[in-house]
């Protein structure tokens, strides 16, 4: 071995080391530059939520979290509707089993209806003003028509919602409630336009029979000239998630009344092509 081997090794082991060294440095500066920023993102995160330890199950909701509480404005618009926008006043908007009113949305032009010269079950009854030109027109032509109506249950609050469906459940059980009544959110009541309504032919009551009295029979071929539509007709229980409900018609005004009418849908079928989600 000369001179000359014994160089060239010993520039490739010193070459060797300089690479170990550069390399060595890279993997630090990658690791302080990205790895701990990561690791203190997440434990913001988990910290102000809740204390838990780092389990894989902790970790996924906690980024999401993170994500969401990083940008506040940009997740607030993407996750409910265009920005500015109430869509919990819209006469199409869809409360059903599934989609629900804040407990806080109360109707922005309650009235109450008895004050208004409608026939009603009790004077503190209410209802949005948006609807009493057309169902005082109502009452006057099914008067005209010696047709007997009265409004029974307009306007329910989330709260009294929320106590009706705790009563009944409690007198029938969870399964065969939810076939009759909402979960607070869930009621077409709570947007203050829809009605029930009954007639002395059965003194007052509501029940299936109001279908086949004069003023069920009434309001099945009427109710769409006044806005008003049938939320729960027979036989659609599968759709709507309620039983047959004769007496529950909720106003969507005028034109949409009718456009739901030669559309040839049921108001649920309706609602969920052409009206939007509650966001408010
Ligand atoms: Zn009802």
């Amino acid at each position: 071995m000369g001179e000359t081997d014994m160089s060239r090794r010993l520039i490739s082991v010193v070459g060797f080391g300089v690479l170990v060294m550069f390399l060595a440095t890279l993997a630090f500066v990658y690791f302080s530059v990205f790895a701990i920023p990561t690791r203190a993102v997440s434990s913001e995160a988990t910290s102000p939520s809740r204390n838990t330890s780092y389990s894989s199950t902790s970790t996924t909701p906690n980024t999401i979290a993170t994500s969401t509480a990083t940008t506040p404005p940009q997740a607030t618009a993407t996750a409910s509707a265009p920005a500015g926008d109430n869509t919990c006043n819209d006469l199409l908007v869809l409360v059903d089993k599934t989609h629900a009113l804040p407990a806080s949305y109360v109707p922005p032009d309650l009235v109450p209806l008895g004050s208004a010269g409608i026939p009603v079950a009790s004077a503190s009854l209410q209802g949005r003003r948006i609807l009493l030109a057309d169902l005082q027109r109502l009452f006057r032509d099914a008067s005209s028509a010696h047709i007997n109506l009265i409004v029974d249950s307009p306007y329910r609050s989330y709260a009294e919602q929320a106590a009706l469906y705790a009563s009944y459940v409690q007198q029938y059980g969870q399964a065969a409630t939810d076939r009759f009544s909402a979960k607070a959110g869930h009621s077409q009541h709570q947007l203050g336009t829809a009605i029930d309504f009954s007639t002395l032919e059965i003194a007052d009551r509501l029940d299936q029979s109001f279908a086949t009295t004069k003023a069920g029979i009434w309001m099945a071929a009427n109710a769409y000239r006044y806005g008003f539509s049938l939320s729960y007709p027979q036989g659609e229980e599968a759709v709507t998630g309620y039983e047959f409900e004769p007496w529950h018609y909720r106003y969507v005004g005028g034109a949409n009344a009718l456009a739901l009418r030669q559309s040839g849908l049921i108001m649920q079928t309706y609602l969920q092509q052409f009206g939007p989600l509650p966001h408010c």
